[in-house]
């Protein structure tokens, strides 16, 4: 039997590696949800529009033909056609997308395009609301956590050493977009109350996928 796998958190938590592997070990397909907002934000950006026009930016967002292609280190997001994977990570889309996302237009649509993705079972979903609200009946649902400094430490060695940004500009960043994302009014992040904690502090990738993978096959042969 193939389940669907939901993994929620704050930002830099590692749920994206993590959710990775365990897709590779279930032979499962990952899907990032994360990156489709920052390739909305990237296109909200590029066209100049306000972060806050939700009519102007739901409009942009039906728009945009979204495709994420599993790709050998990570997952590859084509908006268009285009291959925009290297570009999803700048400091400029991390202080923007938070307000992206808070919009209802957006939300909506990425919503609608992660269901359609999880109807095959054998999903794991990585993000802030997919066991509470995009995929609220996932037969597995983790909630993915780190302390603050280990999560902006984490990023950091990401980022290079060469980014123009100390280890304290990034976690007071990475715990601002953590606000902005608990503080807003649609699909907030939230653990799911039938959602199972791991915090990954002090511990490593592989013992936090083993230990979901070990639960994840279990539900499976039920
Ligand atoms: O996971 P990642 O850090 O790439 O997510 C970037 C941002 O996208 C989050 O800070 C959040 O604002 C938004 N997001 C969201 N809902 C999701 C996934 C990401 O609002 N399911």
């Amino acid at each position: 039997n193939r389940i669907n796998i939901a993994i929620d958190g704050p930002a830099g938590a590692g749920k994206s590696t993590v959710a990775r592997m365990v897709a590779r070990a279930l032979q499962y397909v990952y899907v990032d949800t994360g990156a489709m907002y920052r390739a909305v934000t990237l296109k909200v950006l590029e066209s100049g529009l306000s972060t806050d026009d939700n009519a102007s930016v739901g409009r942009l967002a039906n728009e945009l033909d979204i495709v994420l292609l599993p790709g050998a280190h990570s997952q590859e997001v084509h908006v268009n056609g285009v291959d925009v994977s290297s570009r999803l990570r700048s400091l400029e889309i991390n202080r923007n997308v938070s307000y992206v996302a808070r919009l209802e237009s957006v939300r909506n649509r990425m919503a609608e395009l992660q269901r359609r993705m999880a109807q095959v079972k054998g999903v794991v979903m990585d993000g802030r609301d997919i066991g509470t609200h995009v995929l609220p009946n996932a037969e597995l649902k983790v909630f993915l956590t780190a302390s603050s400094r280990e999560r902006a430490t984490r990023r950091y060695r990401e980022i290079g050493s060469d980014a123009d940004i100390t280890l304290e500009q990034l976690e007071k960043e990475i715990s601002e977009r953590d606000r902005l994302d608990q503080e807003r009014e649609i699909a907030p992040l939230l653990q799911a109350s039938d959602a199972r904690l791991i915090d990954s502090t002090g511990r490593t990738v592989d013992e936090v996928v083993e230990e979901i993978v070990q639960w994840g096959l279990a539900i499976a042969r039920t």
